[in-house]
């Protein structure tokens, strides 16, 4: 990487940090063997440890319950695959894009809908990958917007993001370039004054969609690197996953969108998890995350909501679980206020 960053990679280095002791060391070796470990100083500063239920312990610790798994798991759970032209780019919805230059992120959730592919170096794009990407962007001028994503696009060093930019913002009908990030929280030391005045561009809107799940990840830290983000005019928007045992609770809910627009980060999805390879344990019924939404809405602020989605197994995109949105009903002309009574509604 491009510069020094404390990342804790391995099971010793769990160990060596007090975050897990010899027996579970020795328990999770088959867990490591499959899926990447990355826990960023300021993560491990915020757990608290030995708390196996803590929220942030929860999300980055390998856990046991990882290796298994249930026949309706997918290895492509949100179906990029079947939407890929070429290598890098996901191409589902016509006037936009996702690029994944790098698969490497600063942590490894544990609940990551990549997680078959992120964390290994050999997916990152060369020179000419990135052209081959860049040239198929060039020449679909129905492409509005192009999604950074992967791995986590703030891994870039500032100057490479500046240059891919660049390249993006050259080509006239590109208008918005996304980033998601999870970077600005959970390794704010890389948000440098380099780094913001990459992002801080006139040629193209750059917008970055920030990926938080629990009140507690936005310390101290992340507050000044969210600040300084903007402070630079860079527009935020936040993403974050609906986990068992993690954020599946009003009030925590509540706290971390709160939160969010207090530090000048609009609530933008709340992803229902995905079918990802031993999940499992973090996820919850629909239903449930509909009834959570719908106490959210009696609580907070109308600015404070965010909107709450599914990605349909297979590629078929988004969709809004709004009530009824996974259950036909015949109910066209009525609609349901968030206390869950209908009302006559004529258009
Ligand atoms: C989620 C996603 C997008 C972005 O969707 P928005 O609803 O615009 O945020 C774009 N392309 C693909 C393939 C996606 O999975
Ligand atoms: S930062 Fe995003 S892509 Fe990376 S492991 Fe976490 S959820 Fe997956």
């Amino acid at each position: 990487m491009h510069r020094a960053m404390k990342i804790l990679r391995t099971l010793d280095d769990l160990a060596r940090a007090g975050l897990i002791d010899g027996q579970e060391r020795a328990r999770l070796a088959p867990v490591a063997q499959h899926y990447a470990i990355g826990v960023t100083a300021t993560m491990a500063g915020l757990m608290v440890p030995g708390a196996a239920d803590d929220p942030l312990a929860r999300q980055f610790l390998p856990d046991s319950r990882e290796l298994v798994q249930v026949p309706q798991e997918l290895q492509d759970p949100i179906g990029d695959d079947a939407h890929s032209p070429v290598k890098g780019v996901v191409h589902r919805h016509a006037d936009r894009v996702l690029l994944k230059m790098l698969l490497t992120c600063p942590v490894y959730c544990r609940f990551c809908f990549r997680r078959e592919s992120v964390g290994q170096a050999a997916g990152a794009l060369n020179a000419a990958e990135l052209d081959a990407a860049l040239g198929y962007i060039a020449g679909h001028p129905e492409i509005w917007e192009v999604i950074l994503t992967g791995g986590d696009p703030l891994m870039l060093s500032a100057r490479r993001l500046a240059d891919v930019l660049t390249r993006l913002a050259a080509m006239a009908h590109v208008k918005v370039v996304r980033l998601h990030s999870r970077v600005p929280v959970v390794a704010p030391g890389l948000i440098t004054p380099a780094m913001v005045t990459a992002l801080r561009r006139k040629d193209v809107a750059v917008y970055i969609a920030i990926h938080a799940n629990h009140p507690r990840e936005l310390g101290a830290e992340a507050q000044r690197a969210v600040a300084a983000l903007a402070d630079a005019g860079v527009p935020l928007v936040s993403q974050s996953v609906l986990l068992r045992g993690v954020n599946d609770d009003v009030d925590v809910l509540a706290a971390l969108m709160r939160r969010f627009v207090e530090l000048r980060i609009k609530p933008y999805y709340l992803h229902h998890p995905d079918l990802a390879p031993g999940t499992g344990h973090f996820r919850l019924p629909v239903a449930e995350g509909q009834s959570l939404m719908a106490a959210l809405r009696r609580r907070i602020s109308g600015l404070a909501m965010p909107v709450y989605v599914l990605d349909i197994p297979g590629g078929y995109g988004k969709v809004v679980l709004t009530p009824g949105a996974v259950t036909e009903s015949a109910e066209d002309l009525m609609v349901r206020d968030a206390s869950g009574r209908q009302h006559p509604y004529s258009s």
